[in-house]
């Protein structure tokens, strides 16, 4: 038995698709509640495209204060055509929540379900020993966030990357603590053979592990890992790194990975209150029509239960859920091949709710 079983999630729907997957993971966060006997109270907020038809800006203070005040936060996706030529687009409201929640650290599971191993662009022959890698990348430091400078006459410009110990030492635990529940395996990866911020972030890593002496940790040069993410992708467990490499490896491992309608992602910061989302975005072209896949908001729930919530065995019955239906042959449109069962968003849920 878990130590609390009430708990306050702020669900911030969005736009484009954002309502029906939302709705689909809280479906089955109820069928969990119901089974586990916990209770979640949602609060419904807006951010994005519809925040700025209701309020004229697309992250309302309401939206910071209700988050701020959860126990963690499950996001949909902003963003469509209706609101690019805004003076504040939609997606604003996405770094203006991340910073306001000091979330510092971004988890991406890339996980190959053997039921959709087609989905791949890689051969049979790469996957043969699987793919379940977490990528942690830091988020709120690093290029992104360092001084900009452009010369008067345009002839250079040149940005900053610079890491505190602080800053490495921070998303390092998160690293570390994550492989614990995982392989114990972390590989930090780096270019130390050429910046002096990597040699600071490998020193760090390197002093860290001494407090996690049953995780194995290895370093690689993001070229190297590149290429071995492409050519033997088996070998991670947990990928740790900065905020511009981890940007360009958690792309990179989520296509291995196949389809873009199965993938979650968590951010977490100094508290337990983290965020929760698919990694895809407002799909505004199906929108409203019952085709969107709900099954990266619903492990992207299941994340949220885990490492926000402390529910583990209420994650696993999620993900089990989800495999069981997909071994049943249920698909909705995108991951849809012939002989299988075609379902809508509604439907797909439902039938994991079931299964719980
Ligand atoms: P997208 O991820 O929304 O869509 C890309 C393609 O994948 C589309 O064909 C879409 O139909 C499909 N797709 C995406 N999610 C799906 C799902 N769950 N089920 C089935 N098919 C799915 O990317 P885009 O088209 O580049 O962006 C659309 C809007 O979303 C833009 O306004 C963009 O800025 C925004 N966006 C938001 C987020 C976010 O909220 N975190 C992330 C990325 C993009």
């Amino acid at each position: 038995m878990t130590k609390m079983s009430e708990f306050n999630i702020a669900l911030i729907k969005g736009d484009g698709i954002g309502p029906e997957i939302v709705n689909g993971a809280v479906t089955v966060l109820d069928a969990v509640a119901e089974k586990y006997g916990h209770k979640f109270n949602y609060t419904d907020v807006l951010m994005g495209g519809c925040a700025i038809d209701a309020t004229g800006v697309p992250l309302p203070q309401e939206t910071i204060d209700i988050c701020k005040a959860s126990d963690s936060v499950l996001l949909g996706a902003v963003g469509g055509p209706k609101w690019d030529n805004c003076p504040q687009r939609p997606e604003k409201g996405l770094l203006g929540i991340r910073k306001a929640l000091g979330l510092y650290s971004n988890l991406r599971p890339s996980i190959l379900k053997p039921q959709l191993k087609d989905a791949s662009p890689l051969k049979d022959e790469k996957l043969k020993n699987g793919l379940n890698v977490m990528v942690v990348r830091e988020l709120t430091g690093g290029i992104y966030f360092g001084e900009r400078k452009n010369a008067e006459d345009g002839s250079w410009a040149s940005d900053e990357e610079r890491y505190s110990v602080e800053e490495v030492k921070r998303i390092g635990k998160i690293a570390f603590e994550t492989a614990m529940l995982r392989d114990k395996r972390v590989v930090s990866v780096d270019k130390a053979n050429v910046l002096d911020s990597s040699k600071l972030w490998r020193r760090t890593m390197d002093e860290l592990a001494k407090e996690y002496p049953e995780v194995t940790l290895s370093h690689m040069y993001v070229d190297n890992a590149a290429m071995q993410l492409a050519i033997n992708p088996a070998q991670f467990d947990v990928i740790c790194t900065s905020n511009i490499f981890g940007d360009i490896l958690s792309d990179l491992s989520s296509a291995i990975a196949g389809s873009i309608g199965m993938l979650p992602s968590a951010s977490l910061g100094a508290s337990k209150c983290g965020m929760y989302e698919p990694i895809h975005g407002s799909a505004p072209d199906i929108a409203g029509q019952d085709k969107a896949n709900p099954i990266a908001t619903i492990v992207s729930a299941a994340m949220m239960l885990e490492m926000s919530f402390g529910l583990i065995d209420e994650a696993k019955a999620i993900n089990d859920a989800v495999d069981k239906v997909l071994n049943m042959d249920y698909r909705t449109p995108d991951i849809y091949s012939e002989g299988m069962k075609k379902v809508g968003c509604k439907e797909m849920a439902a039938l994991i709710a079931k299964n719980i």
